[in-house]
């Protein structure tokens, strides 16, 4: 699984960096965007970047490729 992120949504507020720091990083300023890390979440980190994900304000943040798709 991986995370998408749309920067036109995308707004500073950091609450994924807050969720899950190893996975997201957010500048300073108003211009901040976030920053995440490219690939495939580890399982250990699965649940932070899931609640990151839940927390987004702006909903800037989208889990895609699921190992088990879905029926
Ligand atoms: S919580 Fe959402 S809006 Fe805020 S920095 Fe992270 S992705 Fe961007």
């Amino acid at each position: 699984m991986r995370v998408d992120v749309d920067f036109d949504l995308c707004q500073g507020h950091a609450e994924c960096q807050a969720e899950a720091p190893d996975w997201f990083t957010v500048g300073k300023g108003s211009e901040a965007k976030v920053r995440a890390k490219r690939g495939e979440i580890p399982d250990d980190q699965l649940a932070d970047v899931k609640a990151a994900v839940k927390y987004c304000p702006t909903q800037a943040l989208r889990l895609v490729g699921t190992r088990t798709p879905q029926e």
